[in-house]
C-alpha cells in the first residue's frame, strides 16, 4: 500500500509543505535557543534581527534591539566589532573566528572572550547590504587555558622547588657524612649532651677511651664517664654551664679525670661549646686523655730536676778543682822560682866547666823550669778569672784594645804585623778580664801566622741586646773539626818546636767571655786564616 500512498499527489504536497514549516520553525527555535549569539545587522550596523543569547549580551529584550546601533547597546564592545563588520561591509567576504575579549556592562568586573564571525548578507553590486554575525562566547574555555597555564607553570614551580629541594636534602646528607665522617676519624673523644646531661652522641675514640660501647652510652647521664666522687659536683656545674653555655675549657686549673668501665681513671682536658639545636640547647664534649702528657712532664720535672743537682754538684766540683788549682798553682810558684834560679845559676856557674852531657842536661832542666814557670803562671791566671770575682765597669774598648797592641809592640814588630782596630763600643764589663781577652786573641793571631805578614782586624757590630766581636787573621787557620777543642785547657795542636804555648789561652778567653754572659767560637777566615768570634752584653754601651 506505500506505493498507492506515494501516488497521490495532493497529499504529497501537503506533507511537504507541513515538513518544510516543521523544519523551519525548528530552524528558529534552535536559533533563538542556541547558544551561540547569532544577529543580523544592517549597513548602519543597526540590530535587524538577533537572537536572545545574543540580545544577552546588552542586557536589553530581543524586540528592544531592532533599529538601535551597535554603539547604542554595546558600548563597550562596538569599538570591536564595528572594524569587523565594517571590512565584512566593505569587502563582502566572511571573517572568521576573530577573538575580541572586553567587559560588559552588566559585569564590569569580569573580562569575557568571543569568537566573532561575520558573514555578508544580501550582496548588491558587489557590496554586502547587511552582516550576520556568529558570536560565540570562548570565556570559559580561555579562563580554562589560562588556568591549565597556570597549572601548568605551578607545576614546572613545583618540581623547580622539589629539585632544590632534594638537592639541598643531597647536599644535607653530604655534609653529615661528612660530618660523621669527622667526627669518627677525630683524634678526640667526642660527646654530645642535652640540657638534661644525658648523652646523645659519642665517637668511636670516645668508646676507645672509655671502654664503652657507644649503645651503652647513649640515653645514659654523662656523669657514667666521670670518677664516682666528683659527679655531684659535676651535674652543679653543669647546670651552671647550661646557664652560662660558651665556648670554654672545662675546670681551668683543675685535674680532670675520666673514668672508664672497668674503674680505672685518667687525667682529661676537655673543652666544651654550646650547640643550638632548634630550641634546643646541647653541649659538645671534647676529651683528650693527657696521661701521657701528664707523664712527659713528670719526667720533664724529674729531669730537671735531676739536671738541677748535677749542675750544682759539678758547679761545686768546678768550684773546688778551681780553688785546687789556684792554691796548687799558687804554691807550686814558690818552689818552682827556687828550681828556676838554681838550675840558672847552674847553668851560668857550671857551663863549660863540666863535661858535654852535664851542659845539656843543664840546658834541659832550665828549659823545662822556664816552661813550668810559665805554664804555672797561666794555670794561675786560669783559676783567678774563675775564683774572683767580676769587677764590672764601663770599659772603653777601644782604649783596651790600644792598650794591648802597645803591649804587644815587640812582637808586631817583629813579625812586621799589622793590627786595625775598627770602631769599638763602651760596655760594662772587667776591665782587666777584657784586656786579657783581646790580649789572648790579638797575640794569637800574631803567633800562627803564615807565610805573609800577619794582618789582624778587630770589629764590633750591634746585635741586639750584645756586641758581637770578631778578630780575624790570615794566618794558618783551624781544621773545623778542632773548632771546639781548641777552647779545652791544654788542648793544643801544635808541639813546643812549631809554637809555644801552653795551650790554656782560648780556655781562659772562653771562661771571661761566658762569666760576662756571652760566647766565643771560631770560624774559618774566607781566605788564609782564622776569625774569632765572641759576644758581649750591650746593656747601656754606645759605640765611640
Ligand atoms: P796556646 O796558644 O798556648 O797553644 P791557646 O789556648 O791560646 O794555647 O790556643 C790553643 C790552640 O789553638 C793553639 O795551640 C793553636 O793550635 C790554636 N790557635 C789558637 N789561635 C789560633 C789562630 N789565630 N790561628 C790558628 N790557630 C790558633
Amino acid at each position: 500500500m506505500p506505493s498507492e500512498a506515494n501516488a497521490d499527489p495532493t497529499r504529497t504536497d501537503a506533507a511537504r509543505e507541513s515538513h518544510r514549516r516543521l523544519s523551519l520553525g525548528s530552524v528558529e527555535s534552535l536559533l533563538a535557543t542556541t547558544s551561540f549569539g547569532l544577529g543580523v545587522l544592517d549597513q548602519d550596523l543597526r540590530f535587524v534581527q538577533l537572537n536572545t543569547t545574543l540580545a544577552a549580551l546588552s542586557g536589553a529584550p530581543v524586540a528592544a534591539h531592532t533599529g538601535r546601533t551597535l554603539q547604542e547597546l554595546l558600548p563597550t564592545l562596538a569599538p570591536l566589532l564595528t572594524p569587523l563588520c565594517r571590512q565584512v561591509l566593505e569587502t563582502g567576504a566572511p571573517l572568521l573566528d576573530q577573538n575580541i575579549c572586553g567587559r560588559l556592562p552588566a559585569q564590569p568586573a569580569r573580562e569575557q572572550c568571543w569568537l566573532v564571525s561575520g558573514y555578508p548578507a544580501e550582496t548588491s553590486a558587489d557590496r554586502a547590504v547587511g552582516i550576520a554575525l556568529l558570536v560565540v562566547d570562548v570565556t570559559a574555555r580561555q579562563e580554562a587555558t589560562q588556568a591549565v597555564a597556570s597549572l601548568e607553570t605551578q607545576v614546572a614551580e613545583r618540581r623547580q622547588v622539589e629539585e632544590a629541594l632534594s638537592q639541598s636534602l643531597r647536599q644535607a646528607e653530604a655534609a653529615e657524612a661528612q660530618f660523621r665522617g669527622l667526627l669518627e676519624a677525630a683524634p678526640d673523644g667526642i660527646v654530645i649532651v642535652d640540657h638534661t646531661g644525658t648523652i646523645q652522641l659519642v665517637n668511636r675514640m670516645t668508646e676507645l677511651l672509655f671502654g664503652y660501647n657507644r649503645n651503652e652510652l647513649l640515653g645514659q647521664p654523662v656523669e657514667l664517664l666521670i670518677p664516682e666522687q666528683l659527679r655531684d659536683q659535676h651535674v652543679t656545674h653543669r647546670t651552671g654551664y647550661m646557664a652560662r653555655p660558651a665556648t670554654r675549657p672545662m675546670g681551668v686549673g683543675l685535674e680532670l679525670l675520666g673514668r672508664c668501665k672497668d674503674g680505672r681513671e685518667f687525667p682529661v682536658e676537655i673543652s666544651l661549646s654550646p650547640l643550638h639545636m632548634g630550641t634546643d640547647l646541647l653541649v659538645t664534649a671534647v676529651i683528650r686523655d693527657i696521661s701521657r702528657r701528664r707523664q712527659a712532664e713528670r719526667e720533664l720535672r724529674d729531669t730537671a730536676a735531676r739536671l738541677a743537682r748535677q749542675t750544682t754538684e759539678l758547679a761545686r766540683s768546678n768550684a773546688e778543682l778551681e780553688q785546687f788549682a789556684y792554691v796548687a798553682s799558687h804554691d807550686l810558684q814558690e818552689p818552682l822560682r827556687m828550681v828556676a834560679s838554681y838550675t840558672q845559676l847552674l847553668a851560668r856557674r857550671y857551663r863549660g866547666r863540666l863535661d858535654d852531657d852535664a851542659d845539656e842536661f843543664i840546658g834541659y832542666a832550665v828549659d823545662g823550669a822556664t816552661r813550668m814557670q810559665q805554664l804555672i803562671q797561666d794555670l794561675l791566671t786560669y783559676s783567678r778569672v774563675g775564683t774572683r770575682g767580676l769587677h764590672v765597669e764601663p770599659v772603653n774598648c777601644t782604649a783596651v784594645a790600644e792598650r794591648v797592641v802597645a803591649d804587644l809592640h815587640a812582637a808586631i814588630t817583629e813579625s812586621a804585623a799589622t793590627v786595625t782596630i775598627g770602631p769599638l763600643p763602651t760596655l760594662p764589663g772587667d776591665r782587666m778580664q777584657l784586656g786579657q781577652l783581646f790580649q789572648n786573641l790579638i797575640a794569637n793571631a800574631i803567633k800562627y801566622h803564615g807565610e805573609a805578614p800577619p794582618e789582624v782586624a778587630l770589629a764590633a757590630t750591634r746585635e741586639g741586646q750584645f756586641w758581637h766581636f770578631t778578630v780575624q787573621d790570615n794566618g794558618i787557620g783551624i781544621a773545623p773539626e778542632y773548632a771546639e777543642r781548641i777552647f779545652v785547657i791544654f788542648q793544643r795542636l801544635h808541639t813546643q818546636t812549631e809554637y809555644s804555648g801552653t795551650g790554656i789561652g782560648l780556655a781562659i778567653c772562653r771562661k771571661i767571655v761566658e762569666r760576662h754572659g756571652g760566647r766565643i767560637w771560631v770560624e774559618p777566615t774566607p781566605g788564609p786564616g782564622a776569625t774569632f768570634h765572641f759576644t758581649l752584653p750591650a746593656e747601656v754601651a754606645e759605640t765611640e
